[in-house]
C-alpha cells in the first residue's frame, strides 16, 4: 500500500470525524485527509486533518483562488 494511502486511513482511523464540521458542533464522517497548510509534500501528522468531502472542496477551492496565498503567509516564528 502506497504511504499516503496508509497515512490517510490511520488519520482516519484516529480521527474519524471531519474536524471543520466539528468545530461548528456537527458530527460528520471524515472522508479525506487534507493537508492544512496546502503543501502536498508535507505529510507530518500535524499537517493532516480529516475533512468531508464538502468541507474538503470548499478548502481546495479557496486555495485555488489564491495560489499565491502561500508565498504571502508568514513564515513561521522559530
Ligand atoms: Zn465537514
Amino acid at each position: 500500500m502506497p504511504a499516503w494511502r496508509k497515512l490517510r486511513l490511520s488519520v482516519l482511523k484516529e480521527e474519524p470525524l471531519c474536524r471543520e464540521c466539528a468545530k461548528k458542533g456537527r458530527l460528520t464522517p471524515a472522508t479525506q485527509v487534507d493537508q492544512i497548510d496546502g503543501d502536498v509534500v508535507n505529510l507530518a501528522r500535524e499537517n493532516l486533518q480529516p475533512l468531508c468531502q464538502s468541507c474538503h472542496s470548499r478548502k481546495t477551492s479557496r486555495e485555488n483562488d489564491h495560489p499565491n496565498a502561500v508565498l504571502e503567509r508568514p513564515m513561521p516564528e522559530d
